[in-house]
């Protein structure tokens, strides 16, 4: 399959050929003879599978072939794609500008965190496509510099990121400004169901293209396990983030505000580390990253969504503070370590209330994950959690004196068992 046969036209295939593209990807084939059609499209799909040149090159193309600037009037703005951060609009940008340089259209990008002046001179010249992060896009609609008006091509990218980010206000107030009639396509990379409430909104009767990412394979990387308590997890992490010394660390927690608890616990253990989500700023998210990839700080704290923009190749460690309940999560997560080494390193905390994720992700990697007794917080199964302790609806399981005892026993039995090791000269 080749893009002629896709049906693009010459002035685009002649800048793909200069962009070095001989064949489509798998979301370009799917999604280009769809979109010219002019059918919605629901694209489950993230950065890395060619996702800009799947709707950017049909858009070029429809605006060029249906709704070519005249010379009577000023350009009005056609296509509106709408992405959560700066560096994705601006990437967004220079493929639409790559792509469509022979066609004679015009796009800009608008974001926020810099003056305006720039941005407006550039729309008051006139462009067909504007690429937009959302609060800078609003703010300029607002002081009446944008109208939505003539928009009739949408494209919402990177949906779950932008609702992690909390811009669903922003994202229904857009909404609301766009012409019903118009084609609309949405991307996201997953697919709960509040992003799939907000695409029912959004879309007609779209056609529907999913595709995965290139995976890592889970048997590259060396995993191990842990059975820990929940309240434990924070000392387990502290200790393996002690004793294992690795270069760059990635830990993986479940929410955003546990990242900053895990943060502000190793900071006060001594251990250099920073979070990375999506309520940090643009600004504070890209010094953490700028941090860890010098090396200033070793241990990273991301929930799954900031993670997928850390582009850092040779991670020593990836940490699952907590387990992903989705199980595809779990190979991508692991996949962050053992790229550019020959394996990796993930080791994985599985609390009780987790062992179904367990079950799942060890059921999807065909594989038994290797677990690792020997550490100072073990769980024997029957720790109780502070929450349920506190709320004994919560809890599933009486609390008993002798489990209690149980752990503080195999504690005692572990720095034992190191100390003779270490009197022997075992382990230093
Ligand atoms: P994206 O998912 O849009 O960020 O694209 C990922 C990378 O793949 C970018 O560097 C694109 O330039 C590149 N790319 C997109 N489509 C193709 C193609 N058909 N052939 C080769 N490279 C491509």
């Amino acid at each position: 399959m080749t893009f002629k046969e896709l049906g693009i036209i010459d002035p685009i295939l002649k800048a793909l050929k200069s962009q070095g593209y001989t064949h489509p990807t798998q979301i370009q084939k799917q999604a280009i003879p769809t979109l010219l059609q002019g059918r919605d499209l629901l694209g489950c799909a993230q950065t890395g599978t060619g996702k800009t040149a799947a709707f950017a090159v049909p858009i070029l193309q429809n605006i060029y072939l249906h709704n070519r600037p005249n010379h009577r009037g000023p350009r009005k703005i056609r296509a509106l794609i709408v992405t959560p951060t700066r560096e994705l609009a601006i990437q967004i940008s220079e493929s639409f500008s790559a792509y469509g340089k022979f066609t004679g259209l015009r796009n800009t990008v608008i974001f926020g965190g810099v003056k305006q002046g720039k941005q407006v001179n550039q729309l008051k010249q006139g462009v067909d496509i504007l690429v937009a992060t959302p609060g800078r896009l609003l703010d300029l609609i607002s002081q009446k510099i944008i109208t939505l008006d003539h928009i009739k091509y949408s494209v919402l990218d990177e949906a779950d990121h932008m609702l992690d980010m909390g811009f669903i206000h922003d994202i229904r107030k857009i909404i609301a400004l766009l012409p019903t009639k118009r084609q609309s396509l949405f991307f996201s990379a997953t697919m709960p169901p509040d992003i799939v409430a907000l695409s029912k909104k959004i879309l007609g009767n779209p056609q529907k293209v999913t595709v995965k990412p290139q995976q890592a394979t889970a048997e590259r990387v060396e995993q191990a396990l842990y059975y820990v308590a929940k309240q434990d997890k924070l000392k387990l992490l502290i200790h393996l983030l002690k004793t294992k010394e690795a270069d760059s660390t990635l830990v993986f927690s479940r929410t955003k505000y546990g990242s900053d608890k895990i943060v502000k616990k190793l900071i006060k253990a001594g251990i250099e580390a920073a979070a990375i989500h999506g309520n940090k700023s643009q600004n504070a998210r890209q010094r953490a990253l700028s941090a860890f990839k010098e090396g200033k700080v070793k241990v990273l704290v991301a929930t799954d969504i900031a993670a997928r923009g850390i582009d850092v190749d040779d991670l020593a460690l990836v940490i699952n503070y907590d387990l992903p309940n989705v199980p595809e999560t779990y190979v991508h997560r692991i996949g962050r370590t053992g790229r550019a080494k020959a394996s990796g390193i993930a080791l994985s905390f599985c609390a009780q209330e987790e062992k179904t994720c367990l079950r799942d992700i060890q059921k999807l990697i065909k594989q038994k994950i290797t677990v690792i007794d020997d550490h100072p917080f073990p769980d024997d199964g029957s720790t109780q959690d502070s929450n349920a302790a506190n709320n004994p609806q919560k809890s599933n399981r009486p609390s008993s004196p002798t489990t209690h005892r149980n752990n503080n026993r195999r504690r005692k039995n572990y720095k034992h068992r190191n100390k003779r090791r270490r009197d022997s000269g075992k382990i230093n």
